[in-house]
């Protein structure tokens, strides 16, 4: 398992929570896809299209042998089987599964961008990438997305809804 992959996930369509557990089990269901570790879940206001319901978000760290176009593939086929329909553009999904990171790999190519081009302008997922950064002590890695975060207007609009640690804990893929 020699990569290093960081997984947004988001959910606004029926069983918000049901929906991203089962997406990552899912994906740790594979031989070739371990969790590392996981951020607590947020609920977040819309942005983008703003006429539909509260998101949950959260973020994963994973090791894997896949390569990053098999794990984009794997994502995709996973937020269909889950239900996912696209047509509005940033609209509600059941699922949306987005690759952050893969190692340090920058990659421009037509269906996979990485760095997510657009992460460092989304409270929902710095905030949760934090937490696991935190954990890391990784201090480069910290004040790049503290110093984007404060960029950010809309922080607010990301709030806690199941903390990792503490009386709320959940365990994302069972016991
Ligand atoms: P968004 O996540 O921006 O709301 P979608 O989930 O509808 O958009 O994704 C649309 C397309 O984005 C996917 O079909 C995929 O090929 C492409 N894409 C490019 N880079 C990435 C990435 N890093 N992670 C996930 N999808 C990506
Ligand atoms: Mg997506």
């Amino acid at each position: 398992m020699e990569n290093t992959a960081f997984i947004a996930l988001g959910s606004n369509i029926g069983n918000r929570y049901d929906n991203i557990t089962k997406a990552i089990k899912r994906l740790t269901s594979y031989s070739e896809i371990q969790l590392v570790n996981y951020s607590s879940i947020y609920e977040t206001d819309p942005v983008g299209y703003e006429d539909q319901d509260l998101f949950l978000n959260m973020v994963i760290e994973i090791q894997t042998a896949f390569n990053p176009m098999d794990l984009l593939d794997l994502c995709l086929e996973m937020e269909i089987e889950l239900g996912r329909k696209r047509d509005i553009k940033w609209g509600p999904r059941t699922i949306d599964l987005d690759i952050l990171t893969f190692n340090q790999e920058n990659i421009q190519s037509e269906k996979l961008i990485v760095p997510h081009p657009r992460m460092l302008e989304r409270a929902f997922v710095i905030i949760p990438l934090l937490e696991i950064y935190q954990d890391k002590k990784c201090s480069e890695i910290n004040k790049l997305l503290e110093a984007s975060l404060e960029e950010l207007p809309n922080k607010e609009g990301v709030r806690i809804w199941k903390r990792k640690n503490g009386e709320d804990v959940f365990e994302p893929i069972g016991s």
